[in-house]
């Protein structure tokens, strides 16, 4: 599974569509302060399932939605699409029978949010677990936000625990066993 396209309607300081290429190699993104960097990498997050406000540097999940600036109103939906290129066919069952595979998570106010995986309707946890499988996911240590190393650091060692877990990608397998124990 290899991400290749990231678009972003209406979230945060992205108002109008915009997308962001990643290609083979590695993918720099610069910018003066505050030109929406860091909300490049909170749209990834967030389309893989993040479903804390404080993780989106926000009070509550609808702030993800643009706000408005003095030339533009407000938005009342913001979409994020995350496309995958699945020709190494690593994609868990249930969403492995394409070589592209593309999730899109929408929020609407007062709504709240859905997702689509290829256009069809798809349960928040179900594309959780998709990228946890994957090794990947909305709390992937390869996603290190500013403040993270400290944290690690300060960790008590159940949440250490958990952080390891995510890189040895077995925590897919643990969320399965939560909810097999839940029923
Ligand atoms: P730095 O280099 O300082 O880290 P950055 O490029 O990472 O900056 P971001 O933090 O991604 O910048 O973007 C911050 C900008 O996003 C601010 O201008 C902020 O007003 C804007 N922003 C955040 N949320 C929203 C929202 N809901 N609606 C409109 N604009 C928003
Ligand atoms: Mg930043």
């Amino acid at each position: 599974m290899r991400f290749h396209k990231l678009r972003l309607t209406g979230f945060k300081s992205f108002v109008d569509p915009t997308d962001l290429i990643i290609q083979d190699g590695l993918t720099g993104v610069v910018g003066p302060n505050g030109c929406g960097k860091s909300n490049l990498l909170e749209a990834l997050r967030w389309v893989m399932g993040e479903n804390r406000p404080t993780a989106m540097r926000g009070g509550g999940m609808e702030d993800v939605i643009f706000a408005g600036a003095s030339s533009r109103p407000a938005r009342n939906f913001a979409e994020v699409s995350l496309h995958i290129d699945n020709q190494d066919r690593l994609a868990p069952a249930g969403f492995n029978d394409m070589d592209n595979l593309e999730v899109v998570r929408r929020i609407t106010r007062d709504v709240g949010s859905a997702y689509k995986a290829n256009g069809k309707d798809t349960r928040a946890r179900d594309v959780q677990m998709l990228f946890a499988d994957a090794s990947t996911g909305a709390h992937s240590p390869a996603l290190v936000r500013q403040g993270q190393i400290s944290e690690l650091i300060n960790a008590k060692p159940k949440s250490r625990r958990r952080i390891l877990e995510e890189a040895a990608g077995i925590s897919g397998l643990y969320q399965r066993r939560h909810e097999a124990e839940l029923k």
